[in-house]
């Protein structure tokens, strides 16, 4: 594995708009909001230096962010590492023993292509794999 940077932390709200007086608090611009329907939320990225913080808000009451809210409550849900090449990444990871959620790329905001890999394989944290062109 090649890992870049912490390419993103994802952060579970219940409403990116009441989130966002809060981030453009601290300095930060949003990059806009956009749907990913696969995933049932909608996000919205605040780069933050060579980083971004990804906030997710579920667009149904039964979509996984949904769920993570209703589990753990509103929180970092997730932290992405991003790697130059995501095929490549998956299959170094599932040779060394750890178990992947996705095992073939899926489509990620903003064109990204991800994959997550199981939390039981890293101590209860969802390691999301980015890679960006
Ligand atoms: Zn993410």
């Amino acid at each position: 594995m090649e890992p870049l940077r912490i390419d993103h932390v994802g952060i579970a709200v219940n409403s990116l708009d009441e989130m966002r007086p809060f981030y453009e608090a601290l300095g930060l611009k949003s990059n806009g909001i956009e749907e990913v329907e696969q995933q049932k939320v909608r996000v919205e990225f605040y780069p933050c230096g060579d980083s971004e913080i990804e906030l997710l808000e579920s667009t149904t009451e039964d979509g996984p962010i949904a769920k993570f809210i209703e589990k753990k409550g509103a929180g970092i849900q997730h932290i992405a590492i991003r790697v130059p090449d995501i095929k490549a990444a998956i299959a170094e990871m599932q040779e060394k023993g750890f178990r992947m959620i996705d095992t073939e790329p899926r489509y990620g905001a903003g064109g990204a292509s991800i994959a997550f890999m199981h939390p039981k394989a890293s101590g209860g944290v969802l390691i999301e794999l980015t890679e960006r062109k």
